[in-house]
């Protein structure tokens, strides 16, 4: 019998991935543009810095994993970016004020709605679930982006743009709030393609309209403290008295702060095609003068539980730390997301995260083996796979094409391990999935890991030589399994011990 001990060392930095080869190549990427309905070459912008605002988390309830799929999806864009050579800055906002529970102007603040279910103030809301958020994108290792700014404190900034879009001429004012003018801006509706006459809002009875505004499209730029919002907790001075913003103005203030007037790419879920992207596009335009706000709008589309899309305001979400107290690697999650293309709707299922689950599993014994062989890397390999994988990427962020070359290497004959490992390094850091860090996870929940068949092997043919006294032939292979990182031990009774030699 031969009993294994494995001393794990620490070989490699899980979060530093430095690759081999260094990539110089920016790439053609084409990612489909909902403005234009079509996918697109996205050109190196002039400054050479890509310049990118993904909508945020409204922070009145958890983070879903609804919503990590679509933060997931940011940060392999980013990432994706990166790898193909561009300068990219990153901005996320923390809507934490004035998004109302109807998209449009009805309803209730949603963090209004917060606070009341919760028993806490709407600051202590906003905090607690902004930590969730933070929290939820750590345990699935997305990255934080360059710029994380909250709504409320950035009131100077969007009463500045509504100040702007008056004097434009683009807003006017009634007793409850100041409203952009839909009429006055001629392609407003270009998102969806919807003419301004055919927008209506879903407005239901019982809910509340101002009968002074002119057109059911035109949106509040600034809420006044009066009548519904009478005991808004939240307020503050404004050129149009006490108040507090309409939910899209800060989008487009804090991404002309943050990015300028003109950005590259924005994104969000395809729920913000109608109404808060075709309102932002309309107040940045008509602000600033400049256009197009974005040249590219890139839309997540959702992930659904039993057909209906997971929503806090349905009740129907899972989060990640729910996930994790079954037992699941949250990483498995992020690897089932990556199946699915970000355009497509995806079902969650607990058998499809499972299948997940094991299939990543079996991806991370897989680099676990490759990190104890030595040989040289081959160039040329890892150069063949990384065009594969880019031809994924840049077909629209195409990452279940990019997923599936994991087993074309494993099952690569020509590749050795070394080269093997690369590969896994080089796709993953740009997936967000870090090999490195989830084998050594995997290694010390399960105890000791399982060394390579290879080397089990050899240590099994040592142990038949030492039997039949070929001390020679024992001896040769106890220094080839040194040189493969083991060191054996004799122990008693013919039994041998099997250490991982910390490199
Ligand atoms: P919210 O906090 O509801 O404003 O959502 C923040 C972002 O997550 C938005 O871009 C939403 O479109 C997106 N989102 C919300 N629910 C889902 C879902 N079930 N699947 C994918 N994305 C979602
Ligand atoms: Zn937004």
């Amino acid at each position: 019998m031969t009993a294994i001990v494995l001393l794990w060392p620490i070989f490699y930095h899980p979060n530093t991935y430095i690759p081999h080869i260094f990539i110089d190549t920016i790439s053609s990427m084409r990612l489909y543009n909902t403005l234009t309905h079509q996918r697109e070459i996205l050109e190196p912008p002039h400054d050479g810095i890509v310049k990118i605002y993904c909508c945020g988390p409204t922070v009145y309830d958890f983070t879903h994993i609804g919503h990590l799929r679509k933060y997931t999806f940011d940060d392999v864009l980013v990432r994706t970016l990166k790898f193909f050579g561009h300068s990219v800055r990153h901005v996320i906002n923390i809507t934490d004020v004035g998004h109302l529970t109807d998209d449009g102007d009805n309803g209730t603040d949603k963090l209004e709605m917060g606070a009341i279910k919760t028993k806490k103030t709407v600051w202590e809301v906003a905090d607690s679930y902004t930590k969730f958020f933070l929290d939820s994108l750590d345990a699935v290792g997305i990255n934080r982006p360059d710029v994380l700014c909250k709504a409320t404190d950035h009131i100077d900034e969007m009463i500045t743009m509504i100040r702007a879009l008056e004097a434009n001429g683009y807003a006017y004012q009634t007793s409850e709030a100041v409203y952009f003018d839909t009429s006055k801006f001629a392609e407003y509706g270009a998102l969806t393609g919807q003419k301004l006459s055919d927008k209506k809002n879903a407005v239901r009875d019982s809910v509340h309209t101002d009968l002074s505004k002119r057109h059911q499209a035109d949106f509040a730029l600034w809420f006044r403290k009066v009548g519904r919002f009478s005991d808004h907790a939240m307020s503050w001075e404004s050129p149009w008295g006490v108040g507090f913003p309409g939910w899209h103005i800060e989008c487009s203030a804090m991404s002309t702060k943050y990015l300028g007037d003109k950005i590259d790419i924005h994104t969000g879920g395809v729920d913000h095609i109608p109404v808060h992207h075709t309102n932002e596009i309309a107040q940045s335009e008509c602000a600033t003068g400049k256009k197009p706000f974005s040249r590219f709008w890139v839309h997540h589309n959702f992930l659904n539980v039993e057909n209906q899309k997971m929503s806090k305001s349905l009740g129907n979400f899972l989060t990640i730390f729910d996930l994790k107290e079954k037992g699941y690697e949250p990483y498995s999650l992020k690897f089932l997301f990556l199946g699915t293309h970000y355009r497509s709707q995806m079902n969650f299922t607990w058998r499809g995260l499972d299948a997940s689950q094991k299939r990543l599993k079996t991806l991370i014994k897989s680099y676990s083996s490759y990190q104890a062989d030595g040989g040289d890397i081959d160039d040329k390999i890892v150069m063949l796979y990384r065009d594969k994988f880019a031809a994924a990427l840049e077909d629209d962020l195409n990452t279940p094409s990019a997923i599936a070359l994991f087993g074309s290497i494993i099952d690569d004959k020509n590749a050795n391990n070394q080269t093997k490992k690369e590969i896994f390094d080089l796709l993953g850091s740009t997936l967000g999935i870090p090999f490195g860090r989830l084998a050594k996870n995997l290694e010390s929940s399960s105890g000791a890991s399982i060394p390579p068949n290879e080397v089990i092997n050899i240590l099994n043919e040592r142990n038949v030589a030492k039997s039949q006294k070929d001390y020679q032939k024992s001896d040769h292979l106890r220094e080839k399994l040194a040189t493969m990182g083991y060191l054996v031990e004799d122990i008693k009774n013919g039994e041998s011990k099997l250490i991982k030699i910390n490199r």
